[in-house]
Order: C-alpha cells, then sequence, then structure tokens
C-alpha cells in the first residue's frame, strides 16, 4: 500500500461514547505526509466542549467495565492485539503516511503495540492484594487494588501508535476508562485505537480518542475532577505544565519526558557491536526518540577508530520515503525539527566541533535530513544539554571512567544510558553510577513489553510495561476488618 492509497484505519472523526463526531464548529485541521508534503486528509479540531463530553462517558463507563471480570477485560484485549496483528500491514501504512518512519520501523512499532496489548491482557489476571499479619488480635489486615478511574492520555508522534497501546492497553487492563489525545501530527494513529476498539467489541465510552486544540483538551482532562489520572508521553516542557494543571485535583501522574541520552564506548569494548548499537541507539526513526542517544562519550584509545567506522555508515546510510525499499531513515516529522538540528550543528561546528559526515539538509529537500556525525564535541555545545531529536551524532573524548560518569550524568534528565565494555566488574560499576531509569549494557535497543519503561530526574515519573506497569492504574485500599 502506498501513502496514496485510502487506509482503512483513517477516520477523520474523533470517537466519543461510541460515536464518531465532528468538531462542535464544524473547524478541522489537516494532516500532511512529511515524505511528500501531500495531505492525507483533516481530522476535527476539537475543543473543551468536546472533551467535556468524552469525560463524562468514560466516567459513565466507568462502573460497568470496571466490574467486569479481570478475564472479561483481558479476553477483550487479547481479540484487540490479535486485530492489530491481523491488521499491521495496514496499520504500518497508516504510521509511515504521517509519520514518515520506514515501513519496516512501523511495522515493528504496531507489533510492539501488539505485544504491550496482549502483555496488559495477560496481566489483567495477576492484579493481587495482600493480608498483612495484624497487629491487633481480632482483626485481619487486607489490601485490595482498584482501578483509579478515568485516564486522561496525552501521546507524542515519534512512536504515535505504540505510546498508546502502553497506556491503554494498561488503563484497559486495570479497569480503568481512557480519553486519549494523540499528536496533531500524527493523529491517525490515534484514531485507530477507536477502529481497534470497536473491532475487539469494547463498550461504548470505554475508549475515546479526541484530536484538535492540544491546550483545551489538555486543559480540560487536567481540570476534570472526574479524571482521576493523566498519563502522559512528550517533552518536558508540556509534561511540566500538566503535572502544575493537575495539581489542583491531585490528580495520579505518568510522566514520560525527554531524555538526553549517554552512550559510553570504553576502550575495550567490541568495537563494531558498539557501532551497530550507535546507529540503532541514534539514527532509528530519524533520531526521534526520547531513548536516542543524544551524546556519545568515546575513551581516547577507540576514540578515532569508532568515530570513522561511525561515519561511514552514517554516511551509506540510505535516505528516503519510508515506503521506498531498503530506506533506512525517513524525513524528520517538520521544518521545526530540521532547524533544531541545523541549529545544534552549527553551534556545534562554529565552537570548534569537526564535521565527519553529513551536516546538512539533504538533496532529497523537504524535512530530509543527512545522517550526520559531528566530532571534538564539549561541554559548552547545544547538542550537550539539548535533545537534539533528529539523526546527529555528537562525539565526546574521554580518558577515564570517572570522566565518562561525570559527564554522562551532567544533565536534568535521566531516561536511557548505554554503555559499551567487555569488563564485567566495570559493567556494573558504570550501571549502578549512572543516573537513569534504563541502561543497555553492550545493547542499542532495550524496549520490551516485559520491562519497565520510564525515568528518573526530569525524564519523568511511573513505569510503562512489565509487571509494575499496572500500578500506576491501580489504587491501593487498606481493610482493617475488626470484630473477628
Ligand atoms: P513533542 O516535542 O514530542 O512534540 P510535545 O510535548 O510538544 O512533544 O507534544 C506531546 C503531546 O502533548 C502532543 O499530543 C501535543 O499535542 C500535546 N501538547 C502540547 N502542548 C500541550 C498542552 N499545553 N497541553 C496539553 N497537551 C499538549
Amino acid at each position: 500500500m502506498t501513502s496514496s492509497a485510502k487506509n482503512p484505519f483513517l477516520r477523520e472523526a474523533v470517537l466519543i461514547d461510541g460515536a464518531w463526531v465532528g468538531a462542535d464548529s464544524g473547524a478541522t485541521i489537516a494532516v500532511t505526509d512529511p515524505a511528500t508534503g501531500d495531505t492525507l486528509g483533516t481530522i476535527p479540531d476539537v475543543g473543551a466542549a468536546e472533551t467535556g463530553r468524552a469525560i463524562a462517558a468514560a466516567d459513565a463507563a466507568f462502573p460497568g467495565w470496571s466490574s467486569l471480570l479481570a478475564a472479561e477485560r483481558a479476553e477483550k484485549l487479547l481479540t484487540m492485539a490479535n486485530h492489530i496483528r491481523a491488521n499491521a500491514d495496514a496499520l504500518a501504512a497508516l504510521l509511515t503516511s504521517e509519520q514518515g518512519k520506514p515501513l519496516k520501523e512501523a511495522k515493528g512499532e504496531v507489533m510492539i503495540a501488539a505485544a504491550y496489548v496482549q502483555w496488559f491482557a495477560e496481566e489483567a489476571r495477576r492484579v493481587y492484594g495482600e493480608v498483612i499479619s495484624s497487629p491487633w488480635k481480632g482483626r485481619k489486615i487486607l489490601v485490595t487494588r482498584e482501578p483509579v478511574g478515568v485516564v486522561g492520555a496525552i501521546t507524542p508522534w515519534n512512536f504515535p501508535f505504540s505510546m498508546i497501546a502502553r497506556k491503554l492497553g494498561a488503563a484497559l487492563a486495570a479497569g480503568c476508562t481512557i480519553v486519549v489525545k494523540p499528536s496533531e501530527f500524527t493523529p491517525y494513529c490515534g484514531l485507530a485505537w477507536g477502529v481497534l476498539a470497536e473491532m475487539a467489541g469494547i463498550p461504548n465510552g470505554v475508549v475515546n480518542v479526541l484530536t484538535g486544540d492540544a491546550k483545551a483538551i489538555g486543559g480540560a482532562l487536567t481540570s476534570s475532577p472526574l479524571v482521576k489520572k493523566i498519563t502522559f508521553t512528550g517533552s518536558t516542557r508540556v509534561g511540566k505544565i500538566l503535572i502544575e494543571q493537575s495539581a489542583a485535583t491531585v490528580k495520579r501522574l505518568s510522566m514520560e519526558l525527554g531524555g538526553n541520552a549517554p552512550f559510553i564506548v570504553f576502550d575495550d569494548a567490541d568495537l563494531d557491536r558498539a557501532v551497530e548499537g550507535a546507529l540503532a541507539a541514534k539514527y532509528r526513526n530519524s533520531g526521534q526518540t526520547c531513548v536516542c542517544t543524544n551524546r556519545f562519550f568515546v575513551q581516547a584509545g577507540i576514540y578515532d577508530a569508532f568515530a570513522e567506522k561511525l561515519a561511514a555508515r552514517a554516511a551509506a546510510m540510505k535516505v528516503g520515503n519510508g515506503f521506498d525499499d531498503g530506506v533506512e531513515q525517513g524525513p524528520l516529522i517538520n521544518a521545526a525539527a530540521v532547524e533544531k538540528v541545523e541549529r545544534h550543528v552549527a553551534d556545534a561546528l562554529g565552537k570548534g566541533a569537526r564535521l565527519l559526515t553529513g551536516g546538512a539538509r539533504h538533496a532529497l529537500g523537504g524535512t530530509f535530513f543527512a545522517p550526520t556525525v559531528i566530532a571534538d564535541v564539549k561541554p559548552g555545545m547545544l547538542v550537550m544539554t539539548d535533545e537534539t531529536f533528529g539523526p546527529l551524532s555528537a562525539l565526546v573524548r574521554f580518558e577515564t571512567e570517572a570522566e565518562a560518569i561525570a559527564s554522562a550524568n551532567a544533565t536534568e534528565f535521566g531516561l536511557a544510558a548505554y554503555l559499551y565494555t567487555k569488563d564485567l566488574a566495570r559493567a556494573f560499576r558504570v550501571t549502578d553510577a549512572l543516573q537513569f531509569g534504563m541502561v543497555g549494557v553492550n545493547e542499542g535497543i532495550i524496549t520490551t513489553e516485559v520491562a519497565p519503561f520510564g525515568g528518573v530526574k526530569e525524564s519523568g515519573m511511573g513505569r510503562e510495561g512489565s509487571l509494575h506497569g499496572l500500578d500506576d492504574y491501580l489504587n491501593m485500599k487498606y481493610i482493617s476488618l475488626g470484630g473477628l
């Protein structure tokens, strides 16, 4: 399927209480294909009023959904996971058309989304309580776990399909109902979850999907006393706004925010493995992932060899439309994203960094950018403190382990970190010292539904996936049962 063919999952309406509707005002927003600039269609530009109705629908659906047996909710989620897998090609095509990533990566994202939904379906049946030894005679101390209630989910454009899987899968498994607001750049992947909810027979109002005015929808979700939890993936800037707005009603929060991932290569690393890991951790999704490497710290003894090999591999990457065969890097999401990469490159080169490959927009034009590697990067350059979110590898030379650890931790972010070494003792030492929520040791790709994904410091709070993934959607209730 090409980007121009009509996709069965493409919906130009929002889903509120089981009905596909437009904005009250009739206003729409155009959605474009970042590879071609073509308009794919429109979406409703909804605001606070429609959001209020979606929240009311989710609130009304909550008693019914939460009182189903866990096995009944699990059954619906398994059906949903099966529909995702059965329609993976169409969903991947929808993803590539609005987001730009190579079709193979899009398919991978769709499959991991299915894996998340299946995981949470399975976990739904493993929500346990506790019985605690009582300090009093004639009493029992019980702890139960209950769904938090209506969840507001706001998601980004870089993984427009799988980010919703982690939130919607966990919420529904726990017994919560949800109002989802996908990014305005990639709304069709969000609306597709409405279609999937219908296909899986999930009752009206349990899943609602809105598109439009981010501030108005976010404001309505955070200010409503009916919404008990906000789960957000996106920038730290917006995350802080949502945390602040949620304070008035003291909501539960899950925040998966920005990163500034270090990738440390020690002299004793397997060079080829480190380069492969670097390519995956940097250029996947054109460098637009929150766990993408932003700063490479390479020890002096391996620095030149690593730089040369990485630059050669980056220069050979095939850039193009994600639908074309063999393409390894698609366009960036929009012009602002390209300008940010340009700004980081110009700042670094202006302050003495050395260009090894790329450094400019790709000959294809539009929002395509050449895979870039710069060396001799130093503190004080923009790329050291600010997440580039683009295909720019910035290499910093270091001498000692202590220096690498200090430099890696010198950021307010703490999402993912990577290190390459063959020395087991060093691997443990450095892992312990890194202030990050996730560490890849000799691995550049670490995301899986079975492990807890999330950050520390200003990268956020809460964990998605793993046996802990449901905790964020459950409240504990302590029952002191006396008179026994
Ligand atoms: P990114 O840098 O990945 O685009 P953003 O944080 O800007 O991250 O966007 C992530 C999500 O947050 C998107 O769905 C976007 O529409 C939404 N968003 C942006 N600003 C606000 C806001 N003020 N209130 C609520 N949601 C917002």
